[in-house]
């Protein structure tokens, strides 16, 4: 069942459970404002007819949806993760997974804003399903790999190709403040039969950009497995698992976000995740776009 975290005029965070047209406020239920710290203290969903009955029914257009985890003890990316990623730039899938994080700043809510720092001018975007990790995880191997999945969210791994390609290190590149979009909900797994046939696209502006499907991702389960061989998965963590073709810097001719651009990134039995650009306003004192280290 799909969680959310979500606000109402007095802006407190809630959780809630999406059920049909409605959403019902669980946080009085659980105690817990947010999904992570459901996860964190071990909390399930058992019986949805049971919350529904204990908490009144919400109209979703007056609620303020928030990313579901806002401070996520680990958010772990995936390079070089499907297949026609790699055919559009002309390279062999890696050995292994490629590994790098984006911070908790980095987390952003749907329908809010992407901010273009000044000191890039190709900024892009890339659709990915995340995984949340339920349970604690060390040491697994692929078979036990669904079992610490507690669901899948969506994440748009927002990156600057010119620091990227600058200086090798994707973290500068894509850990700017707001640069992980991550929602609307959390689909809990037992709802996706298959994390691998499930379509995502991406768009800007009405135009798609990116839609593929995730069986040109690599393997979900080998990620996971992978990741907690040499770092311990906790509850609430996000493993982002790369992004198909279509991204704007691998278009011909290349193309890029601008302040104004409208991001919808979809997957199906998730949803969409919406964003717009704002161009970074420059600052008397600002060194940003100063080029080296100097
Ligand atoms: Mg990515």
């Amino acid at each position: 069942m799909p969680l959310l975290v979500f606000s109402l005029s007095d802006g407190l965070r809630r959780l809630g459970v999406q059920s049909q047209e409605t959403i019902h406020d669980v946080s009085q239920v659980f105690g817990v404002s947010d999904v992570a710290t459901f996860l964190r203290r071990g909390l399930e969903v058992l019986d949805i007819e049971n919350l529904r009955l204990a908490s009144e029914p919400i109209d979703p257009a007056d609620v303020v949806i928030h990313a579901p985890m806002h401070q996520p003890g680990k958010i772990i990316c995936v390079g070089l993760n499907y297949h026609d990623h790699c055919r559009e730039q002309s390279i062999d899938p890696p050995p292994y997974p490629i590994l790098f994080s984006k911070f908790a700043n980095a987390v952003a809510d749907p329908n809010g804003t992407v901010t273009r720092p000044i000191a890039t001018e190709m900024l892009d975007l890339e659709c990915e399903l995340a995984v949340v990790i339920g349970r604690r995880a060390s040491r697994i191997g692929r078979e036990q790999a669904r079992d610490v999945i507690f669901g899948y969210t969506i994440l748009n791994d927002i990156t600057m190709r010119d620091l990227q390609l600058e200086d090798r290190q994707w973290l500068r590149a894509k850990s700017s403040d707001g640069f992980a979009p991550m929602g609307p909900v959390v689909v809990t797994a037992d709802e996706v039969e298959d994390p691998h046939a499930l379509r995502l696209r991406s768009s800007v502006n009405g135009e798609t950009w990116q839609d593929s499907t995730t069986a040109e991702m690599i393997d979900v389960a080998t990620v996971v497995a992978f990741v907690s061989r040499t770092i311990t998965l906790e509850p609430g963590d996000v493993i982002a698992t790369g992004t198909p073709a279509g991204v704007g810097h691998y278009q011909d001719p290349p193309r890029y976000l601008v302040g104004g651009d409208r991001l919808r990134c979809e997957i199906d039995g998730i949803g969409a995740l919406d964003s717009v650009v704002v161009d970074e306003e420059p600052r008397a004192d600002d060194h940003a776009a100063a080029a080296g280290v100097a």
